[in-house]
């Protein structure tokens, strides 16, 4: 049983740091009453984060009668984080702030099922263009972050299975890039990331309880429980594509099941259900689409639908509710306010989000849905990448590692140092 999941965004640093990031500054005094914390480690916290460049003294605050006191401020622009979202057709390459912030990004076409060298080269080749396009006088960059379409063992930075391509499965991803950069590198799935940046700059922010559902090719998911980011102990908490939903699929999935919800609800199955209703001609309008020469995909499924045709609501209502039942049993466990969806493919009022939310609610038990809100997300392509920054962040400022390099001024160049004392922790 692994007892660490190298992932903590807890201990003193955090709520401190939390707490400046989300008001922008605070008195001593105030950062005490908030966090429950004594003044003493509060100062400690404090000392630790500004030299480490994340907070800076202030202006002197209001006055409550005696010496007026002086306001600790986060600094966003403190440091760069260079991160990475890998899709199913393309990647997103940017630099953040400390806030998650994207300051600059690049986005290009690519098939990440080349492998993960003609990716991973990519993506460096964009890090090194951004990084020469910095300016003498821009902060240090102090970590990367990539989100990978599929699980990852957090410990080791490595897919446990993605992209149904082998040379994917046990890649050191993170290793490639600290031994490129000298850099702490921290790796997770992209429906993960898109829900911590949900969590902290987006929709679920300041939510307890959230379901996030990603519809991509297939079905991703994550979970935030207790206002946490939930990894499993292995990373796959929230990888909810993969159950038995049919046992009328024959096709294997790449997973090395038959059946899985991926294989009824995803973009992929869809678009697949969507071309053999163009080909039989049981769809007019999708046979229309085809026969000028466009392939059927799930857009055009969504697009026909719109348009009226049957058979491509049809396909839609049983993928939503096929996922909407799964998710009912989700709902039942953990209770969420609100069920997220990424804003890729989705849309409040189309026929497999009306099926899906019409299922969820007519499957659980009252009380668990009598708030529940649904919503799709409004921060769209950059919640991965301000995701990634994110987890870079946290795993800076966790306990077991804010020692280890705040005494330095910056984690740069303590790559090894930083995660060798994760795995001992493990
Ligand atoms: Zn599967």
């Amino acid at each position: 049983m692994t007892r660490h999941s190298g992932l903590v965004p807890a201990g003193t640093a955090f709520p401190v740091l939390s707490l400046l990031r989300s008001t922008g500054r605070m008195t001593r005094t105030e950062l005490v009453e908030r966090t429950g914390l004594t003044r003493k480690v509060v100062t400690q916290r404090l000392e630790e984060l500004i030299r480490a460049g994340f907070a800076e003294e202030g202006e002197v605050g209001r006055s409550t009668g005696g010496r007026a006191p002086r306001e600790v401020r986060f600094r966003a622009d403190g440091a760069h984080i260079l991160v990475a979202e890998i899709a199913e057709t393309s990647i997103s390459v940017g630099l953040t702030d400390l806030a998650g912030t994207v300051v600059s990004e690049i986005r290009a076409e690519l098939d990440p099922r080349s492998g993960p060298d003609v990716t991973l080269g990519r993506i460096e080749s964009i890090f090194d263009s951004l990084i020469a396009d910095r300016s003498a006088d821009s902060p240090s960059i102090y970590g990367i972050g990539i989100a990978i379409p599929g699980p990852v063992e957090i410990s080791s930075g490595r897919p446990i299975g993605a992209l149904s391509v082998p040379e994917w499965t046990d890649y050191p991803v993170r290793d490639r890039f600290v031994a490129r950069y000298d850099l702490p590198v921290w790796v997770d799935n992209d429906a993960n990331l898109m829900a911590l940046g949900e969590l902290r700059e987006g929709q679920a922010r300041g939510l307890d309880d959230v379901l996030f559902v990603k519809v991509g090719g297939g079905i991703g998911g994550a979970v935030i429980s207790s206002g946490t980011l939930q990894r499993g102990s292995q990373g796959s908490a929230g990888e909810f594509g993969h159950v038995l939903v049919s046992e009328d699929v024959a096709e294997r999935c790449w997973c090395g099941h038959t059946g899985c919800l991926t294989q009824v609800s995803g973009a992929r199955a869809v678009g697949e259900f969507g071309q053999l209703a163009a080909t039989t001609g049981e769809s007019a309008i999708l046979a229309a689409i085809s026969s000028q020469g466009r392939a059927i995909g799930a857009p055009e499924v969504f697009t026909a639908a719109a348009a009226g045709d049957p058979v491509s609501t049809d396909i839609l209502t049983r993928a939503g509710r096929t996922l909407g039942s799964v998710v009912s049993v989700l709902v039942s466990g953990l209770n969420p306010s609100l069920i997220l969806f990424d804003a890729g493919l989705v849309s409040i009022d189309d026929p497999y989000m009306t099926a899906f939310r019409t299922t969820v609610r007519g499957r659980s038990l009252p009380s668990a849905v009598s708030e529940i809100q649904f919503a799709i997300s409004t921060l769209g392509n950059s919640a991965g990448l301000t995701g990634a920054a994110y987890m870079v962040v946290d795993e800076l400022l966790s306990p077991s590692r804010l020692g280890l390099w705040s005494e330095h001024g910056s984690p740069v160049g303590l790559a090894d140092l930083i995660h060798r004392a994760a795995e001992r922790a493990t």
